[in-house]
């Protein structure tokens, strides 16, 4: 099932196993059990991408930094 529709009151299947903290980010994590969740693929796409603006947002800030 996937846990953020269930969230929502939702029951859909999930498709997929979402890591919490991308393996970019911590390649130790990606055997944890707690850094991963169910996620049917709307619910992954959504948090994908708001994940990309984020990254986005702080190489952005970085460039303005130098
Ligand atoms: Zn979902």
């Amino acid at each position: 099932m996937c846990v953020k529709c269930r969230e929502d009151g939702r029951m859909t299947k999930a498709d997929v196993v979402d890591h919490v903290i991308e393996l970019q980010d911590n390649y130790e994590l990606r055997l944890t059990h707690s850094n991963l969740m169910s996620l049917c693929h709307a619910c992954h796409n959504r948090k994908t991408k708001r994940e990309q603006k984020k990254r986005e947002r702080i190489i952005q800030t970085e460039r303005k930094d130098k």
